[in-house]
Formats: structure tokens, sequence, C-alpha cells
């Protein structure tokens, strides 16, 4: 795509807004709800009634902070609400309360996967990236974290007519402003993609695009490189991972085709038809004087207290570079499995206990992602998995001690799935323990050596990378029921020629 891009540099700035994880509105006592009949989570306060008051949500504070704290900003000892006042059906007060001047947070920070491009603010692989990861990391800048409030709904075509929903008015969020630091749709991509991770696994929002608890707006620009900063338009609410993309890269193809023609990009809010591939106009920018923002005289300013604050600080969940971090270098996972893993918290969490409990993290991470993450099923911060963290390290030291097989072991994972039963009981109760009298397995050994004398002279001149072969041999004969760690350590004795030194070849 650079190839048509010529001397164009394309700059985003995204805005993210990210429903936060409360039990009631931001505001008022009803729950945040999605999918409810209309109108049926509402009171006089989110509904807009004169005179009714609104009560800050300490929870939403908390979440807040913890975000903002996530993405490394500075907590402001004191941030005041504002007015946002502009006309919609959705918004029965005719202003939403948001944050102005004094946000609650600024100054922040998100590692994303860099294009490879040699400016930015910092380079290298210091977020944690394991290697192999393509590309280096680079830090974008956050400018802003503040609270507000959702609007309402508008419902067209509900009999025939348009109505409005306020069940979601109301509801807790915070709005993430991004420095335009961001240079192509892909780096954007990532950009969002790592937000909504980072902000799930410190539990503040549920990452729902399609229900939009997590929905983003993007501002895009292109410039000569090296010139300042051209004029931006800003497409609206960006419901999918799939279209952010193409939204943008679509839209810097427009911009610098106006460019070239010699016309000028306007100011200008966009919406974009995922069908068409296309942003359309509409309307031209609201200037911040529009909305004649004035601080809200209903709530007192909101205090930060420094205890608070740094009780939260110490309680602020691993975050997904770190975890990544952590397991790569200090467990020895591949990048792959690392980024598996750290997909989502609850799987992250599962990995982790299992770990905790003793289990080794190799073993462990190719057995959630080969046999539990078949069968796991996430829902927002939600997952259910077929077994427990208890169940699973279990299963894995039965493997270990060579009670059982690998394929004995996906046997029992079966078995236990989805129920509380434990593996080791299971494979009492099922007669299942292996094979592990040396005599019988000696006996098969025998047997296989004998049918494979090309395969075992191979392996006597050197060949020692044919164990493997052999010990599936023998597996096979026992039906997978051969203890693999006397099997491999028999096979090993048996192979080697007396006066050969080793015989102990990689499996
Ligand atoms: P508004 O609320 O009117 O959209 P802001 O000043 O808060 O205005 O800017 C919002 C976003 O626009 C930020 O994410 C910022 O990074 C981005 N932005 C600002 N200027 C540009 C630009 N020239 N090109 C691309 N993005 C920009
Ligand atoms: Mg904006
Ligand atoms: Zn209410």
């Amino acid at each position: 795509m650079s190839a048509t891009l010529g001397d164009w540099e394309p700059v985003i700035g995204l805005e993210v807004h990210a429903q936060l994880v409360t039990r009631t509105k931001a505001f008022c006592g009803c729950t945040p709800s999605f999918g409810d009949p209309p109108n049926t989570h509402t009171c006089p306060v989110c509904l807009g009634l004169p005179g009714a008051l609104p009560v800050l949500n300490a929870e939403a504070v908390r979440l807040a902070v913890l975000a903002a704290l996530a993405l490394d900003c500075e907590i402001a000892a004191e941030s005041v609400f504002a007015r946002k006042n502009y006309f919609y059906p959705d918004l029965p007060k005719g202003y939403q309360i948001s944050q102005y001047d004094l946000p609650l947070a600024v100054g922040g920070k998100l590692a994303i996967r860099s294009e490879g491009r040699s400016e930015g603010r910092s380079e290298g692989t210091s977020e944690g990236e394991a290697p192999g990861d393509a590309g280096g990391m680079r830090e974008v800048g956050i400018t802003r974290v503040h609270m507000e409030e959702d609007a309402g709904k508008n419902l067209h075509g509900v009999g025939g007519e348009s109505i409005v929903d306020l069940n979601r008015a109301g509801t807790p969020l915070i709005e993430i402003v991004g420095e335009p630091d961001l240079r192509s749709a892909a780096e954007a991509a990532d950009y969002l993609k790592r937000l909504r991770e980072l902000l799930m696994f410190v539990g503040v929002c549920d990452g729902n695009m399609e229900q939009g608890s997590f929905r983003c707006d993007a501002n895009v620009s292109v410039r000569r490189r090296g010139a300042p900063l051209g004029t931006r338009t800003e497409l609206k609410n960006i419901n999918s991972f799939r279209f952010v993309g193409d939204a943008i890269d679509g839209e810097i193809r427009r911009q610098v085709a106006m460019l070239e023609r010699g016309e000028r990009v306007r100011l200008q809010t966009r919406g974009y038809n995922a069908d068409k591939r296309e942003s359309y106009p509409l309307r031209d920018k609201e200037n911040e004087a529009g909305y004649r923002y004035f601080p809200e005289p209903d709530l007192p300013p909101l205090s930060i207290d420094p205890g608070f604050l740094a009780a939260l600080r110490v309680d602020l969940p691993e975050t997904p570079a770190k975890k990544r971090a952590r397991w790569t270098e200090a467990l020895g996972l591949g990048a792959g499995a690392a980024s598996v893993l750290a997909s989502h918290p609850r799987i992250a969490e599962l990995f982790d206990r299992t770990v905790a409990l003793g289990a080794d993290a190799v073993k462990a991470a190719n057995f959630v992602q080969a046999e539990v993450l078949r069968d796991a099923r996430t829902s927002g911060l939600e997952a259910t998995f077929p077994v427990t963290a208890e169940q699973l390290h279990e299963l894995l030291a039965l493997m270990d001690e060579g009670a059982i097989s690998g394929k004995q072991a996906k046997e029992v994972f079966a078995a236990i799935s989805g129920t509380d039963r434990m593996p080791r009981a299971l494979v009492a109760e099922r007669g299942m323990a292996v094979m592990s009298d040396e005599g019988a397995i000696e006996g098969v050994i025998h047997a296989v050596i004998a049918d494979n004398a090309k395969q075992t002279e191979a392996y006597r001149a050197g060949k020692t990378a044919l164990l493997g072969y052999f010990v599936g041999q023998v597996m096979k004969r026992t039906g997978g029921s051969a203890s693999p760690a006397v099997v491999n350590a028999l096979l090993a004795r048996h192979l080697s020629t007396p006066e050969a030194t080793g015989g102990e070849g990689e499996t």
C-alpha cells in the first residue's frame, strides 16, 4: 500500500470509548444492560427529569483510575465534571456529563508493534515482546483518559416508528484519547487490539465491540513527510476490528487523491459504510465552542485520595505485555504460545494457576492450547473451561509420573471435562494406569527391534534421532498404554550396542 502513498505520510489518532463494567450506571442506581426491552433500565436521573440529581458511582471511579494507571497516566488529584451541551433525541438532558479541561488523567503511553519505520518515540522490545515477533515495539502517547456518561440509542423501524431507548443513557464510560502518533492503518489496528486487551486484563471493560462496550473514532490526516500535521477527518464509531484497517486505509487513499488533485481536505466527521468499503460525510466538525462546556454544577470536583491511588497501584493486575514477557523469559514459552494464552484474561489465569500448582509451564501451555482451548468459551470478561487448574495440574502430573501416556491423558481429559472428577481418582477407578511393568514393555521392545533391523542398524550407526520412531512403534503395539518414561529409558538401553557410549536420543 505504501507504494501508492509516495511521499504522503498518514497520521492517525484514535479516540476510544470504553464502557466500565460496573453494576450500576455512572450517576444513578440503574443497571446497565444490553438487549433488554427499551426503557426498562431508567430512572429520573438517567431520563434527565428536572430536579433529579446525579450521584457519582465510586466503582466507576475505581475502574477509570485502574485503566489510567495501566496506561501509565498521571492521575489528577482533582478533576472536574463538565456539561457538554448539544441537542439530540438520545440525550434527554440536553447535555452529556463528561470531563473537559480538567480530566481524570493525562500523559500515558501504550506500546504497539511498529511498522518498522525509523522515526517514533522509542524503539525496542522493552515492553516484553517475545523474540520472534516481527517488527519492533514502539510507544505511542495517550493524551488523556476522562470519565463520561453514555447517551441513549435511537431505534428505527420499531413498529414502523423511531423510538429512543434510554437503557444505555448514563452508562459509565472512559474516553481514551490517543496522540496522533500512529502512522498506518495497521498500527492503528494494533493499538486498538492492545488497548482492548489491556482494559480487559485490568478488568475494567469487557471489550465487546459488537455490543458497543469498546468503540473507536479514528482521526485521519495525511501530510508530506516532515510537514506539519494536515487537516483531519474523524471516522465515527467503527465497531469492528475487521473494519478499522479498511476504513482508515480507504480514508488515507481518499485524502491523498484529493490533495494530489489540488483539493483540500475538509475538517469533517464521517461515517463508514462497511459494505461499500467507503466513508461518507456526516457533518462538518463541531468546534469546542459549539458545545458550550461548563463545570457540572450538580457534582463536586472529583478528588482522588493519595492512599486510594497507592492501593490501586498495588492492586493493578499484570498487563498482557508483562505476562507475555514473564512467560517467554522466565517460563520458556514460545512467543506464539504466549500470545495465545494472553488472548483473554481468564485463559491467562487458568494457565498461571496451573503453573502455580506446580505444573511444568511448557507442558501446561501445550496441553491448554491443544486440548483445553478447543472446548473453552469466552464471553466478555468471563470464560468457561472444560477443566479447572486443579484438574489440569493433576492430569499433567500423572503424565509426568509416567502413570498414564499422552494418549490416555486425552482420554482422561475427555472423561473429566465438564465434571468435577479428579484425574487420579478416575485413572484408579478405570484401572487405566499404564503398562509400566518393565518386563512386559521389554518384550514389546525386543519384538520391535527384531522387526526393524534396518532402522536398528542405522540407529547404532549414530542416527539416534530414530529413537522417536522406535518409541512410536512400541506405543503402537501397546495401544498407547506403555509409560513413555519407561519406554524411552528401556529403548535407549536396548538399542545401544554394548560398546556404544551414548544411546540417548532426543524424542
Ligand atoms: P475532538 O474531540 O474534536 O475530536 P481532539 O483535539 O480531542 O479533538 O483530538 C482528538 C483526536 O484527534 C486525538 O486522538 C488526536 O490524536 C487526533 N488528531 C488531532 N490532530 C490530528 C491530525 N492532524 N491528524 C490525525 N489525527 C489527529
Ligand atoms: Mg473527537
Ligand atoms: Zn437511572
